[in-house]
């Protein structure tokens, strides 16, 4: 009797401790994610952010905000992010950490050649060095953009268009003469002149025009969440003004290294540029 009411409170307390513990957080849309997509990390039984001292992801610090009432936070899964499992970690005030596992897959590889259009030297290997050399001072400037300690965004994201086809995906390598270039945004079908709208409430972080990207605009909504828009034909924001969600902030077109007129999207999480439709469709509407 006595040794069985022992093993009775042993188990009711080792599953409380599990489902406490364990099942307290929720990892949307899967456990496991294709390299280039975000996660939506919940965190289930704790009430306020304030309650957490720190989230961590495979070791490095991952900010958290409160969406429906839950402490969440955004991670975004480079594209060339090793396969494999990786940890991430939520360490309450109370000296308590919840940990979960998230498994990274591997995405298919693919491959499509790109020419060089005339107006940036067409076909030739000079313009495919001069292609490749101004695409690294091009990122370096937008890996250097700030971002605020606070999420200006207060509803989920939208889409930038009106109507909103995908005509380039996300995540294929594009092969220029010698050169790989990996598509790490998403291309929208947008004639000349087709009105682009803010993907959300954010402050102007970069408004000018690109060898490659074109006239460019970077919204920082927060948080290290980031919306870019290239290949603009005209800008209507300037750095350091706040959009709203929804606002006009530029036309469509197809300048810098585009070959016809589209609306190129980027998103970033962390630096991290992830599948702009996936993110749309995790925390978007
Ligand atoms: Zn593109």
């Amino acid at each position: 009797m006595g040794m069985r009411y022992f093993l009775y409170i042993f188990l009711v307390s080792f599953f409380t401790f599990q489902s406490v513990f364990a099942a307290s957080v929720f990892v949307l849309p899967n456990q496991q994610v294709l390299q280039g997509e975000p996660v939506m990390v919940r965190i289930d039984d704790v009430a306020s952010v304030s309650e957490i001292s720190k989230t961590t992801f495979d070791g490095k610090s991952v900010p958290v905000f409160l969406y429906q009432n839950k402490p969440t936070v955004l991670l975004g899964i480079d594209l060339n992010k090793l396969a494999g499992e990786y940890t991430f970690v939520a360490s309450l005030k109370n000296g308590l950490s919840i940990t979960q596992t998230i498994t990274v897959l591997a995405r298919e590889k693919k491959t499509e050649p790109l020419g060089i259009p005339e107006k940036l030297g067409g076909n030739t290997l000079q313009a495919q060095i001069a292609l490749v050399t101004s695409l690294v001072q091009e990122n370096a400037i937008l890996n250097s953009l700030w971002t605020g300690k606070k999420a200006f965004w207060t509803q989920v994201f939208r889409y930038p268009l009106a109507s909103n086809t995908v005509t380039d995906a996300y995540g294929y390598t594009r092969l220029t003469g010698q050169y790989t270039i990996a598509h790490k945004g998403v291309d929208l079908r947008a004639s000349q002149g087709t009105k682009v709208y803010a993907m959300n409430r954010g402050v102007v972080r970069l408004a000018r025009m690109f060898r490659n990207y074109g006239k460019t605009i970077v919204v920082d909504h927060g948080l290290g969440v980031q919306t870019m828009y290239m290949h603009l034909s005209k800008i209507y924001v300037n750095v350091g003004e706040l959009v709203l969600p929804g606002q006009l902030i530029a036309k469509s077109g197809m300048t810098g290294y585009a070959e016809q007129p589209h609306l190129h999207i980027t998103v970033r999480l962390g630096g991290i540029s992830i599948d702009p439709i996936k993110f749309l469709a995790l925390f978007g509407k």
